[in-house]
C-alpha cells in the first residue's frame, strides 16, 4: 500500500511540477555544499562543518545522527553494493540524459575539501537538468565528486559481479520538487549517477581536461576554476546501459533513500591519469583515498536496463 501511494504520489508530482530549469535560483545552501544534509548532522567537533564528512580508508565512522547511531552502521540500505548481473531485474527504461548543456558551457569549480575533489557551477543560480533512467521526474545537479584509493586495483565503490575498478565518479542530483539537497536529503529525493573508471594502456584526450582541474587542486583546500567542457566526457557515457536500485551516500551519515544509476561502461582512464587522483593531499598532509567498501544488499531489488 504504502508503495502504491508512493508510486502515486511520484507521478503527481512529475505531472504537476515541470523542471523549473537555470531561471529558478538556488540557495547558498544548497549551491556551496556536497551533501549539505551530512553536513548538518555531522558538524565536527571543532565546529566546522564538513562537506563531504571525514573518512579514511576503508571507511570509518566517527559521528553519530542527532537521534542516535548513524545509518552507516546501522542501515540496511546502504551503497555502495556488488552488482551481480544475474540477479538483476531486467527493466525497459529510457536512457539518461542532460537536458541542458549547462554544466558544460559555464565555469566550474574544482575544489579540493580535504575529503574529495568535488565540481560545481561557479554561477551557483544555474541548475542543470537531468532525466531519464530510472528517475521518474527531472533531477537538478548539485555537485560530481570522486572516489579513490591508493592502488590501481582499488577506489571505485560499487563493483560489477565482484570486479572492482579504480575510481567512480558521482554526480550527486536532487529532484525539481526538492529546493536543495537538503531538503532532497531529508524527503528521499536525493539521486546518484554512478561513472566508473577503468585503467587503459593509453591516455584519454578527453580526460585530459578533467585531469588538469585536478592537478590544479592537489592541495588541501584550494580551488581552480576551468570551463565546464571539462566535463565533457560525462555526456559520451550517461547515455549508456546501467544498473539501478536504492541505496544510501556513502559518506555521512549514510542517509538512505538515495536513487541510484550506476553506468555499467566504464570511462577508460590512463595510469598517469589515475595517479594524479591518488596525488591529491588531504587534511592530515598524507595522500588521500576515500572509497568505501560494497555493503550487504539485503531485501532490495536491483535492476538494469535491456540496452
Ligand atoms: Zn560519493
Amino acid at each position: 500500500m504504502r508503495v502504491s501511494v508512493d508510486i502515486f504520489l511520484r507521478a503527481l508530482f512529475a505531472l504537476t511540477v515541470p523542471c523549473i530549469g537555470s531561471a529558478n535560483p538556488v540557495s547558498d545552501t544548497a549551491s556551496t555544499a556536497l551533501f549539505s544534509s551530512t553536513t548538518e548532522v555531522s558538524t565536527s567537533s571543532d565546529g566546522t562543518s564538513s562537506t563531504h564528512a571525514p573518512f579514511t580508508h576503508p571507511f570509518h565512522t566517527t559521528n553519530a545522527l542527532h537521534h542516535g547511531q548513524s545509518f552507516c552502521d546501522t542501515g540496511k540500505m546502504q551503497s555502495p553494493i556488488d552488482l551481480v548481473e544475474t540477479s538483476c531485474e531486467k527493466k525497459e527504461y529510457q536512457p539518461v540524459k542532460f537536458l541542458d548543456d549547462i554544466l558544460f558551457t559555464n565555469e566550474v569549480q574544482y575544489e579540493n575539501n580535504c575529503e574529495t575533489v568535488k565540481i560545481t557551477l561557479v554561477d551557483k543560480t544555474l541548475k542543470p537538468r537531468v532525466e531519464g533512467g530510472p528517475l521518474n521526474s527531472c533531477y537538478f545537479v548539485d555537485n560530481i565528486h570522486f572516489h579513490w584509493g591508493m592502488k590501481n586495483t582499488e577506489g571505485c565503490e560499487h563493483t560489477i559481479n565482484g570486479k572492482q575498478f579504480c575510481m567512480e565518479a558521482h554526480m550527486v542530483m536532487y529532484k525539481n520538487t526538492s529546493k536543495d539537497v537538503v531538503e532532497a536529503t531529508i524527503k528521499k529525493e536525493l539521486a546518484v549517477v554512478s561513472f566508473l573508471f577503468s585503467l587503459n594502456p593509453t591516455m584519454d584526450p578527453d580526460l585530459k581536461t578533467m585531469v588538469h582541474g585536478v592537478t590544479e587542486v592537489l592541495q588541501p583546500h584550494t580551488m581552480f576554476n576551468i570551463s565546464g567542457n571539462s566535463l565533457n566526457i560525462l555526456k559520451d557515457f550517461i547515455g549508456s546501459g546501467f544498473y539501478s536500485y536504492t541505496g544510501s551516500l556513502t559518506t555521512h551519515n549514510c542517509d538512505e533513500g538515495v536513487l541510484w544509476t550506476v553506468l555499467k561502461k566504464p570511462i577508460p582512464i590512463s595510469k598517469t591519469q589515475l595517479i594524479i587522483f591518488h596525488d591529491v593531499i588531504g587534511e592530515d598532509g598524507d595522500e588521500l583515498q576515500n572509497w568505501r567498501h560494497t555493503k550487504p544488499l539485503n531485501d532490495r531489488q536491483v535492476f538494469v536496463s535491456s540496452f
